[in-house]
């Protein structure tokens, strides 16, 4: 690779883009923009790495390394130079490719009555809600067109898992949220299986740089439960995705001392509840404040707000939670 072509790829990805989607993030602002944060490549308690955005560098006081965003890539994931370049451009290709996706995903929504009929029977309904999460529709048959036009070829498609082996568009007739380097595709008809997402990790909590300040956080499982409830004012929800977490998202919450709300659903065979028990059981023992939210029975937090909950019933929930 000639060093304008690695020039090129470094000025693509900017490193502080890449320690934050490898769930980085700073706790001290210094001066000239710089950035001080826990060190990924070392056992670190108190920050000692520091990243100069401006210059894509870091350099750790504890461990005594330092470089550019390949050095980083070699470093973290403990590849040699040639495996972190090919890192760094499969991860730069994916992240461009889910990033187009979604956008096209965003403009078919308003184009399809289905869709926004659907969010509305949902309780999804504010044009601000929709912003913030990125809300698109996967129509079918016509991302894989949109995209080949756009330059990007079949195979890298298929790779994405946003086409089918035999070429198809993989989300049909479904509402579409972007996650952390994956998309999640909520079906809006019964035919189909409801949940989908793209091959690889459903990735971390939802938005949880957003809420990780915060002293107290509800965890809900499904997107449209993150939905209902932000769109009600609570701005300091996640969301797992599922009822069960990765140790991603167990590491994020146990990332800090908080209180944390489980208002996971309450299935009518128990496997709802039995999730919450033994997840506050673990959070427990990390030392972590928990509260589980008792919602009626057979609810979620979604379902609870689309038969006429509002904030103030919730509220009370949140208080009454043990
Ligand atoms: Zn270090």
């Amino acid at each position: 690779m000639s060093r304008q072509a690695l020039d090129e790829l470094k000025q693509q990805i900017p490193l502080l883009d890449y320690l934050q989607a490898h769930d980085w993030q700073a706790a001290r602002h210094l001066s000239g923009g710089r950035l001080m944060g826990l060190c990924p490549l070392h056992s670190d308690h108190k920050p000692s790495f520091l990243v100069d955005p401006s210059k894509s560098l870091f350099y750790c006081y504890g461990c005594g390394r330092g470089g550019d965003v390949i050095r980083f890539a070699e470093l973290y994931h403990q590849v040699k130079f040639p495996q972190a370049l090919a890192l760094l451009h499969q991860w730069r290709g994916l992240a461009q490719l889910l990033h187009e996706a979604a956008a096209f995903y965003r403009v078919q929504l308003h184009r399809h009555g289905e869709a926004v009929a659907y969010l509305r029977q949902r309780g999804v309904h504010s044009p601000e809600l929709i912003e913030h999460m990125q809300i698109g529709y996967a129509p079918g048959g016509c991302l894989r067109s949109w995209l080949t036009r756009l330059g990007y070829p079949l195979q890298a498609l298929r790779q994405a898992g946003l086409v089918t082996a035999a070429g198809y568009d993989a989300f049909i007739h479904r509402i579409v949220f972007p996650l952390e380097g994956n998309l999640y595709g909520r079906s809006i008809s019964t035919s189909a299986p409801s949940h989908r997402f793209l091959p690889g990790a459903k990735g971390g909590l939802y938005l949880w740089q957003q809420v990780r300040h915060c002293p107290e956080v509800i965890l809900v499982e499904g997107l449209f439960d993150y939905a209902v409830l932000r769109q009600a004012g609570f701005h300091n929800v996640t969301c797992s995705m599922g009822n069960h977490l990765n140790a991603h998202q167990y590491g994020q919450l146990c990332d800090g001392p908080r209180t944390i709300y489980l208002a996971l659903d309450a299935d009518a065979n128990g496997s709802g509840q039995q999730a919450t028990q033994s997840l506050a059981c673990r959070l427990t023992e990390q030392g972590m404040n928990v509260r589980r939210v008792s919602l009626p029975d057979g609810h979620d937090p979604n379902s609870f707000f689309v038969e006429d909950g509002d904030a103030r019933q919730f509220q009370l929930l949140l208080e009454a939670a043990q």
